[in-house]
């Protein structure tokens, strides 16, 4: 896609740090780094989001792509382990409702350095469930909805 910014890193025709250029992924320095090192990792195939990523309909080519980008995210994740000490964050934004502002599949990986703390963010317990039906009701949708998405 000519307009798309990841697209145009990835085809190599905008400026990044890259860190990997593999034959269907790449990774490159966030240029708006949460902490030191913060990488991207994106396919070179044009996917909006992480739910317009193809299930059991996939041909072999996307799901190479999709294996691909996973193994980067794994990779990054212990390059930052072993880069900073301390451990990672890995971060997909899908929608803009989730933070999403380029409509480019990506995921952060965020390292976090030893003796640093956990983010806000990160700390659970921000929402409770109205009651156990409530709970139950909100399994049984994703459930459903997972089994349709695979
Ligand atoms: P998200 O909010 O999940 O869509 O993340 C988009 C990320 O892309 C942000 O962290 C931006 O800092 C980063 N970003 C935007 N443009 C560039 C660019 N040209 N090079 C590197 N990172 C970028
Ligand atoms: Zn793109």
């Amino acid at each position: 896609m000519d307009d798309c910014i990841f697209c145009r890193i990835a085809g190599g025709e905008i400026p990044s740090a890259k860190v990997y250029e593999g034959k269907r992924a790449v990774a490159f320095l966030d240029a708006a780094p949460m902490s030191k090192g913060h990488l991207l990792v994106v396919p070179r195939a044009h996917w909006k989001d992480l739910a317009a990523v193809p299930g059991s309909g996939a041909t072999e080519e996307e799901r190479a792509a999709y294996a691909e980008v996973c193994d980067v995210v794994r990779a990054a994740a212990r390059a930052a382990v072993e880069v900073f000490g301390g451990g990672a964050n890995v971060l997909q934004c899908t929608g803009e409702e989730a933070g999403q502002t380029v409509g480019h599949l990506h995921f952060h990986v965020i390292p976090r350095p030893k003796g640093g703390k956990v983010p806000p963010e990160f700390v659970s317990g921000a929402y409770r469930y109205a009651d156990d039906a409530d709970r139950a009701a909100t399994a049984a949708a994703l459930r459903a909805a997972i089994a349709k998405a695979l």
